[in-house]
C-alpha cells in the first residue's frame, strides 16, 4: 500500500501525516484532531537505537525464560488494566470504533501471555534422537536469540500486528527497535513507554518514528532479523534491503481472502461471518475476507442475509458506529476504483455502489457476479466491500479461491466438506464455519504463502521464528570404535557397510 504524507503543515486532510519541523504530527482521520506530535528518526537515531538495543539485547538473554517470563507478567497485567486508555489512542488515531479497538487489544495481549507462558517449552534445550552409528554422541538442540529484532509494522491493527513480532521477539529473548506505521506513531509511543514502565531497567524495547525512510533505515541499522508486516510492494523493498547484509527477515504482507459457502452450510452463520470478516475495522484488514464463492443453490438465501446484515451496520466516528473512517486518504482512491471498475464490467451492486464512497467514509457494499480478472476480485481492496460469486459446485469454487497470488487466510463453511477444503485452499490459514477464527487462537502459526509473504508469528512457530536454533553433539562416552576419528581402524571400517545394510537395506 503506497502511504502519502504531506512533509509540510499546508495541507490540513484529516488523518494524513504531515511532518512539520522535523516531527510528526499525527491527526484523527475523520476529524483531524491532532493526537500527538513524535520526533522523526535520521539514519542515525536510528543506528543509535539499535546500538543501545544490542547491549539491552545481552541483559535481557542473561535474564532466562523465568526472568523475561516475569517482566512480560507484568506487562501483560499493565495493558490489561490500562486495555481502555489505549483503545482510546488506537480509536483517535486510526479511527476503528473503541469496541473494536478493545477486541483487538485484547488479541494482543493474549499473544504476551502465551509468548511468556510459552518460550521455555518451545525454545528450552532439548534432547533428540541419536544415531546407531554415533553411539557415544547425544544430540541437543537449543535456541538462541539473535540478538535485535527490528519490528516494522502497519497501521491496521496498530497493536495486535506488530504485537505479534515484538511479544515473541522478546519472549525468544531479543531486544526490540520498533517502526511503526506513520500513521499510527502514537500507538507505537505509548506500547514502549507502558513497556519501560514496568522494565526500566534498559532499553529492551524501543520506537523509532518516521517515513518509509525511517523503516528503510531500521533494515540498513545492523538488527539481527527483520520483522516486517505490510504491503507485498514494501515488503519486496524490505527483502532487497536486508539482503545486502543478508539480514533474515520475516515478511507478513497483504492478502485477498476468499470465503467458500457450500450447499450444506448453516447460512446464517455464513452471512454473520462474511459480513464481520468483510466489513469490521471498515475491512482494512489483511485476513478480511473480500471475496465469496457460495454454491448457486443457496446463493440467493445468503446473499439476503448478507445483505440484511450488512445494511444494518452504522458508519461513523461515534462510540456507537459499527465502521469507522477509512485510515488512510489515498485508500478511497483505490476502494472507488475497484467499486466502479466491478460495476462497468458487469457486476451489480446489492448493496452501496459508487455512492458508497463518502470520504472519509465508505458504506458497506456487496458487489454480484463480478468478472474474475477485475480489480475487485485481483487487487486488496481494503474497504468494506465483498464480491459474491456464484459456483456450480466446491471444486469450482477452491479453484477460484486459489487463482491469486496472494496465500494469506480464508474460509469455508459446510458441514461436511469444511476439513477437505481447508486442506485444498492455499493459504497460510483457514477457518472453519468461522471467519478469521484462527486468529483467536494464541497457539496457532500465522503467516502466508506466495505474495502474502513467508515466516509465522503466533504460536510455537512464531517463537521459533526469533530464535536460532544452534545443534549440539556432546560426547558422552569414549567408543572403541570411532567412526569419525582416525583411530578407525580396519574392524570399523569392515563393520560400517554391514551396519548400514542392517539398517537400510531392507526394502
Ligand atoms: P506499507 O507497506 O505501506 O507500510 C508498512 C510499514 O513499512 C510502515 O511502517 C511503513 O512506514 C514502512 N515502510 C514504507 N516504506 C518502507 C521502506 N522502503 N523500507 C522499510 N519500511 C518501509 O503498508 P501499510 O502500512 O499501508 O499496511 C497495510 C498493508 O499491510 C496491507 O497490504 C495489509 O494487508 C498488510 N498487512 C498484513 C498483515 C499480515 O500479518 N500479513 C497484517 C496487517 C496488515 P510508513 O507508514 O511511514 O510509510
Amino acid at each position: 500500500m503506497t502511504a502519502e504524507v504531506h512533509k509540510s503543515a499546508d495541507t490540513e486532510t484529516p488523518g494524513l501525516p504531515v511532518v512539520v519541523g522535523g516531527r510528526l504530527r499525527s491527526t484523527h482521520p475523520a476529524t483531524g484532531a491532532v493526537v500527538g506530535e513524535f520526533p522523526v528518526a535520521d539514519d542515525a537515531d536510528v543506528r543509535a537505537a539499535v546500538r543501545r538495543a544490542g547491549e539491552a539485547a545481552r541483559w535481557w538473554a542473561g535474564l532466562g525464560f523465568g526472568g523475561r517470563a516475569e517482566r512480560l507478567g507484568r506487562w501483560r497485567a499493565a495493558l490489561a488494566r490500562r486495555m481502555p486508555e489505549l483503545a482510546r489512542v488506537v480509536h483517535d488515531e486510526g479511527g476503528k470504533p473503541v469496541a473494536d479497538a478493545v477486541i483487538e487489544i485484547t488479541a494482543a495481549i493474549d499473544h504476551v501471555a502465551w509468548a511468556a507462558r510459552h518460550a521455555r517449552r518451545v525454545l528450552g534445550p532439548r534432547r533428540v534422537g541419536g544415531n546407531i552409528l554415533l553411539p557415544d554422541q547425544g544430540a541437543l538442540v537449543t535456541y538462541q536469540p539473535f540478538g535485535v529484532v527490528g519490528v516494522i509494522g502497519p497501521w491496521n491493527y496498530p497493536v495486535f500486528t506488530p504485537m505479534g513480532s515484538i511479544a515473541y521477539a522478546l519472549a525468544a529473548g531479543n531486544a526490540v527497535v520498533f517502526k511503526p506505521s506513520e500513521y499510527t506513531p502514537a500507538v507505537g509511543q505509548w506500547l514502549v513507554d507502558s513497556f519501560a514502565e514496568v522494565v526500566g531497567d534498559e532499553p529492551v524495547f524501543q520506537v523509532v518514528h518516521g517515513l518509509g525512510d525511517t523503516g528503510a533505515a531500521l533494515c540498513a541499522a545492523g538488527v539481527d532479523k527483520l520483522a516486517f508486516t505490510g504491503s507485498t510492494g514494501t515488503g519486496k523493498k524490505v527483502m532487497a534491503a536486508c539482503s545486502e547484509t543478508l539480514t533474515p527477515v520475516l515478511v507478513e504482507c497483504g492478502g485477498k481472502d476468499a470465503m467458500i459457502v457450500a450447499a450444506d452450510a448453516d447460512l446464517d452463520d455464513a452471512a454473520d461471518a462474511a459480513c464481520w470478516a468483510g466489513m469490521s475495522n471498515a475491512g482494512q484488514t489483511c485476513i478480511g475476507i473480500e471475496r465469496v464463492y457460495v454454491h448457486e443453490a443457496v446463493a440467493d438465501a445468503f446473499v439476503d442475509k448478507l445483505v440484511a446484515k450488512a445494511k444494518a451496520l452504522r458508519v461513523g466516528s461515534d462510540d456507537g458506529a459499527d465502521i469507522g473512517p477509512i485510515t488512510m486518504p489515498g485508500q478511497l482512491g483505490v476502494i472507488r476504483r475497484h467499486i466502479a471498475d466491478a460495476l462497468e464490467r458487469g457486476g451489480t451492486a446489492v448493496l452501496g455502489g459508487n455512492d458508497a464512497v463518502d470520504p472519509p467514509y465508505v458504506h458497506p457494499t456487496i458487489l454480484l457476479d463480478v468478472p474474475e480478472d477485475s480489480a475487485a476480485v485481483r487487487e486488496e481492496t481494503f474497504g468494506p466491500t465483498l464480491t459474491v460469486t456464484r459456483v456450480p459446485d466446491l471444486d469450482e469454487a477452491v479453484r477460484r479461491a486459489n487463482a491469486t497470488p496472494y496465500g494469506l487466510g480464508s474460509a469455508v463453511f459446510s458441514r461436511r466438506s469444511g476439513m477437505d477444503v481447508a486442506t485444498r485452499l492455499r493459504s497460510g490459514m483457514t477457518s472453519i464455519n468461522g471467519g478469521m477464527s484462527f486468529v483467536g487462537l494464541p497457539a496457532l502459526p500465522f503467516g502466508g504463502v506466495g505474495d502474502s509473504g513467508f515466516g509465522r508469528i503466533h504460536g510455537a512457530d512464531g517463537l521459533r521464528e526469533f530464535a536460532r536454533p544452534k545443534a549440539i553433539a556432546r560426547r558422552r562416552f569414549r567408543t572403541p570404535m570411532p567412526i569419525m576419528s582416525f583411530r578407525r581402524g580396519p574392524r570399523t571400517d569392515a563393520l560400517i557397510p554391514k551396519l548400514v545394510r542392517l539398517l537400510h537395506g531392507r526394502g
